[in-house]
């Protein structure tokens, strides 16, 4: 770590040293040497410009005119009725490129505009950070690449199309699991190569510090928009914010304006695949180890010799090994939840979001809506008023939803209505 001190650090609410770019024990900057210099611009730039009035004058009309905030907050009461509490829904899916991603991504072209780098490269699982970093390249003129693993581009074809389209080049990892993980470790080392040249646009609070950071910062958009709205609306605050968990970005960005507040509960929903201990999930905080990935100190799905295991989720978005160390730490100090949903239970928040409400949800927050339809009334208790991110919508999914549901009958079950039998 770069900064020192020589007052006793503060302490942090689990008793740990504070210390800059760390939660807790968690979190840090575990780069090769090649890095840390971009990492020390990086966190200097960041810092510069998120104290900046001009800065942030910009960043507030591009995300209002260009990207369609604040986003709506909508009482959905048919699936409120079903999960027999009082269900808020945060329409990130209403905001321009379909998902709460360009939140972060138009934050982070901006600040590299102002470090005067030409070039952007990111990661992507699903798509949606490749397709809302391909947006905010061609917006900002400038040249991006994105990769992605090529079962993720099988995935998620009409992403890479779209990319293409933003004038993106788009790179099919093929090594390891042919997912996020390996596309990730393909973006950095295009970065150790090019750092001079290129920012690396890193899609959700996870990384090396100041990526957990300013992610967090530039999602938290999500957090004051609903403190706002739902006192409005609603009145007051609400009893829990629920929202789903891959990298962490959205939940992040749901909470970080509810931390300071204890009533309000917070609750993330991790991938579960196949179930909690069928060794086929993406539930990084049931299930994995302390250790370092890509940057940073976490919680992270390992065998006993510390290899990083394979993630499973039908959610290509979710489908991650990891999680951003502020999670890590939250879970640590129980002021978040973590919580798992099966792919069937998406699978079901799927269709009864689509059915009960006229939405069609992302795959990956329909895992939140399916872990409250299923768990959240006996979890919240009766009258429970609830906000959920509806983080992205899911066009996205209609294809892979419809390929999977017609291959198992278990989850076709699932996909059954009453009025089907
Ligand atoms: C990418 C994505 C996620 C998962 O990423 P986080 O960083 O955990 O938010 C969730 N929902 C949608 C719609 C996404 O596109």
């Amino acid at each position: 770590m770069s900064s020192t001190t020589t007052s006793a650090p503060e302490r942090d609410a689990a008793g740990e040293p504070q210390r800059e770019g760390y939660f807790g024990r968690f979190g840090g900057q575990f780069v090769p040497e090649s890095l840390s210099g971009a990492l020390t611009e990086l966190t200097d730039a960041w810092h510069t410009a998120s104290h900046d009035p001009a800065f942030l004058a910009e960043l507030d009309d591009l995300r209002r005119n260009y990207g369609g905030r604040p986003t709506p907050l909508y009482r959905a009461d048919r699936l409120g009725a079903e999960a027999g509490l009082e269900v808020w829904l945060k329409r990130e899916d209403l905001a321009h490129t379909g998902s709460h991603k360009l939140n972060n991504v138009v934050g982070q072209a901006l600040l590299t505009k102002r470090m005067g780098k030409p070039r952007l490269i990111a990661e992507t699982g699903a798509g949606q950070h490749g397709v809302a970093t391909a947006t905010a390249a061609a917006l900002f003129g400038l040249e991006c690449t994105v990769y992605m693993g090529a079962e993720d581009c099988r995935r998620q074809r009409l992403n890479v199309v779209r990319m293409q389209l933003l004038g993106a080049e788009v790179v099919p990892v093929e090594s390891g699991t042919r997912t996020l993980k390996d596309a990730i470790n393909e973006a950095m080392r295009d970065w150790v190569t090019n750092v001079e040249t290129t920012h690396y646009l890193i899609g959700s609070a996870m990384g090396p510090h100041p990526f957990p950071t300013m992610v967090r910062e530039l999602q938290k958009v999500i957090s004051i928009e609903m403190r706002t709205q739902f006192a409005a609306q609603a009145g007051g605050s609400p009893d829990a914010v629920i929202a789903c968990v891959g990298g962490g970005s959205n939940a992040i960005g749901s909470f970080a304006d509810w931390i300071d507040e204890p009533a309000v509960r917070l609750i993330g929903v991790e991938a579960a695949g196949e179930g909690i201990g069928s060794g086929r999930s993406a539930a990084t905080l049931s299930e994995g180890r302390e250790a370092v990935l890509h940057g940073s100190r976490s919680i992270v799905l390992v065998d006993d010799e510390g290899q990083v295991l394979p993630a499973h989720s039908i959610s290509a978005g979710l489908d991650y090994p990891g999680v951003g160390p502020e999670h890590a730490w939250l879970a640590s100090t129980g002021r978040g939840e973590y919580v798992g949903a099966t792919d069937e239970d998406a699978l079901h928040g799927f269709r009864r979001t689509c059915e009960l409400e006229g939405i069609i949800p992302a795959l990956e927050p329909a895992h939140a809506v399916g872990w409250l339809l299923r768990h959240g009334r006996e979890h919240l208790g009766e009258d429970a008023r609830v906000i959920l991110n509806m983080s992205g919508r899911g066009d996205k999914d209609v294809d892979e939803v419809v390929r999977v549901a017609g291959w198992d009958v278990g989850v076709e079950r699932a996909f059954r209505t009453e009025s089907d039998s």
